[in-house]
């Protein structure tokens, strides 16, 4: 695969995609939920099975021609459920977001009790948030963190009692230590509540048995395929002997509200290029990836501490850190991110628990190592960035955003200019890209 046709056909398209590559290619890529797939998985995503329609389940097509497909997504399933050790996989879902709706779908009626972290406290939109459906369509009663960064249980079981929801979801989106499954498991039991966990950022630490496995605890697991677990965009919904045993039909449920519920046609492509993901991570070398993520994690998170860098809950236990920059000043994630993308590494600012200032301008960083992981960088290269981020919050730790709108544009707009002509974060930028050319990516492949 060159992109040959592409260069030819579509030049302007072309252009965009090799300086895309170039990005990801002379950068740091730390935000937590990107990876880099496999040449495999490329091939099995931008492959001539993006051609077929094939509406419904293996065996069970609305559409002729479909012997290969249905072993392809045969292979992806089976390949799930002997991963992850669960009786029942969907893989059809188009992404994370559709997954998590139709398990309410499947599951709940409109105007239901749903609990989910807070989005600002590190959940997902989708776990009820107010402005995504499911804080609409649902009578949404978020659990918050304490000022630890720990999920505050006391506030959660008196929600509970007075609440009594239908589903509760385990699993999140900004939240450095590991996933409390069973605590979860005693209370969604004590009240009735389906658990669903949702491993989307940590499915690869699960698979590769750097994280605790959530199916012995939840009724049904959500995931997204293309963070740690290191696939194609997409998705899956997994039940649990667990989820079977609460209720016989929960695997047909989750069946039928993805088709005909939800979606027409499964990306088959995608399915494909899931199933060599599983593949991967079933693979001896996986678990090596996944224990080196979280010591990358670790050291980073350590190098931090040397450098007098805060994060909320002291630091991690799997592959992300949230930092806090509230000892430096409130909302200074917007001038960290952007002064950090100058310097070429990638993060997002976000929000930490009880944020002091509005979330579109938050106070922290959210940045982790699944994707350096995969170029092949060790413990050595996280401490050493680890010093160049200290150097680049150095750089913007006075800048200070106008309390009300008035000026505030103006003020960005100088901060902009000024971190460009920023003779320090240029040097930062070269070192940046020393790093990053020792580690080449998709080496050998010679896409271009
Ligand atoms: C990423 C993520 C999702 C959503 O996935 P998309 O593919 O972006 O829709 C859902 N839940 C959690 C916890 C996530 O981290």
């Amino acid at each position: 695969m060159s992109y040959d046709t592409i260069r030819k056909e579509d030049p302007e398209l072309y252009g965009y995609m090799k300086s895309e590559l170039e990005r990801q290619q002379n950068g740091l890529e730390m935000i937590p939920s990107e990876n880099f797939t496999s040449y495999a998985v490329m091939e099995a995503s931008g492959s001539i099975l993006t051609n077929k329609y094939s509406e419904g389940y293996p065996g069970r097509r609305y559409y002729g021609g479909n012997e290969f497909i249905d072993k392809i997504e045969t292979l992806a399933i089976e390949r799930a459920k002997k991963l992850f050790g669960v009786p029942y996989a969907n893989v059809q879902p188009y992404s994370g977001s559709p997954a998590n709706l139709a398990v309410y779908l499947a599951l709940c009626s409109v105007g239901d009790t749903i609990m989910g972290l807070s989005l600002t406290d590190g959940g997902h939109l989708t776990h009820g948030f107010k402005e995504s459906v499911t804080g609409q369509l649902f009578n949404s009663v978020p659990y918050h963190v304490k000022e630890d960064g720990s999920i505050d249980f006391d506030e959660l079981r008196r929600n509970v009692k007075e609440h009594k929801p239908k589903l509760m979801w385990v699993g999140y989106t900004a939240y450095p230590r590991e996933f409390p499954f069973e605590k979860f498991a005693e209370i969604a039991d004590e009240c009735g509540a389906y658990l669903v966990a949702d491993i989307s950022h940590i499915s690869g630490l699960v698979a590769g048995g750097a994280h605790k496995s959530p199916v012995e605890y939840a009724h049904i697991v959500t995931t997204t395929t293309h963070k740690t677990l290191r696939g194609p965009r997409g998705a899956m919904i997994m039940v649990t002997d667990k989820g079977l045993r609460k209720d016989p039909d929960l695997d047909k449920k989750i069946s039928k509200t993805i088709i005909p519920g939800m979606q027409g046609g499964p990306h088959n492509h995608t399915t494909a290029g899931i199933a060599v993901a599983l593949l991967e991570a079933s693979r001896p070398e996986f678990r090596q990836y996944a224990e080196q993520i979280v010591k990358n994690a670790k050291a980073l998170s350590d190098e931090f501490s040397r450098k007098g860098i805060k994060m909320v809950s002291g630091g991690t236990d799997t592959h992300l850190i949230l930092v806090d920059l509230t000892n430096f000043g409130v909302g200074l994630g917007i001038f960290a991110q952007e002064g950090l993308d100058i310097a070429g590494i990638t993060v997002n600012k976000n929000t930490i628990p009880r944020e002091p200032n509005s979330p579109f301008y938050p106070s922290g960083i959210r940045l982790g190592t699944p994707a350096l992981t995969t170029r092949g960088m060790k413990e050595g290269e996280m401490r050493e960035i680890g010093g160049l981020i200290a150097e680049v919050i150095n750089e913007v730790k006075e800048y200070r955003l106008p309390q009300g709108k008035e000026g505030r544009q103006e003020y960005l707009d100088k901060f902009r200019a000024e971190i460009r002509a920023n003779a320090k974060l240029a040097d930062i930028r070269r070192r940046v890209v020393a790093i990053s050319s020792r580690f080449p990516l998709y080496d050998g492949m010679k896409m271009w």
